[in-house]
């Protein structure tokens, strides 16, 4: 089980939360890239409404004890990717969907296609791990290609969304890209 600390999610409004998680005034620095203004680099986010945030969690308690998955549409910033849709996928791995998630091609790209028609960019990506810990497995790590975006793992114990983990992965190519702990920003306005 993950301590306390790693739950990252923190509660926009609450900065009690915030303050445990990362501190106030990163938070409120980073907040400030939208407005154009010089920050410090080095801090990753992902800003998601409550409405998508529960959809992609719900999600993974639909296809428990499968894996889930789908791609989070939005638009990047520096370091903060701010998500304002989700799209659920087909897991193609039939073979061990249980640890294993491979998003269909064709849904891939039908997805990217929609968004675009709504101006959304591709984000990132979402997953369940069902009764294992919401960190990213070797396989993950392989086959996460989309530098720049964000993986967010949900685990789900026992058909309950449980901890739900982002990842952003870093780097220009295969041979120095990185998974780094991501917070993500829950806000509660629709
Ligand atoms: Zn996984």
């Amino acid at each position: 089980m993950n301590s306390p600390q790693r739950h990252r999610v923190t509660e926009k409004g609450n900065s009690g939360n915030l303050k445990g998680a990362v501190g106030n005034n990163i938070i409120e620095t980073r907040f400030s890239l939208c407005l154009g203004v010089s920050v410090v680099n080095g801090f990753w986010m992902l800003k998601i409404k409550r409405k998508e945030y529960d959809a992609l969690r719900r999600h993974g308690e639909e296809t428990y004890p499968h894996e889930c998955c789908g791609v989070l549409l939005g638009h990047m910033e520096g370091d903060v990717r701010t998500v304002t849709s989700v799209a659920r996928a087909g897991n193609t791995r039939t073979d061990s969907a249980h640890n294993r998630y491979n998003i269909d091609p064709r849904d891939l790209i039908r997805i990217q296609r929609e968004g675009r028609e709504r101006g959304e960019d591709i984000v990132g990506f979402y997953h369940s791990h069902p009764d294992h810990p919401a960190r990213w497995s070797p396989t993950d790590f392989a086959e996460a290609h989309w530098y720049g975006c964000s993986y967010v793992i949900t685990s789900v114990e026992k058909g309950k969304a449980a901890l739900t983990n982002s990842f952003a992965l870093t780097g220009m190519d295969e041979n120095d890209k990185k998974f780094i702990d991501e917070a993500i920003s829950v806000e509660s306005l629709s």
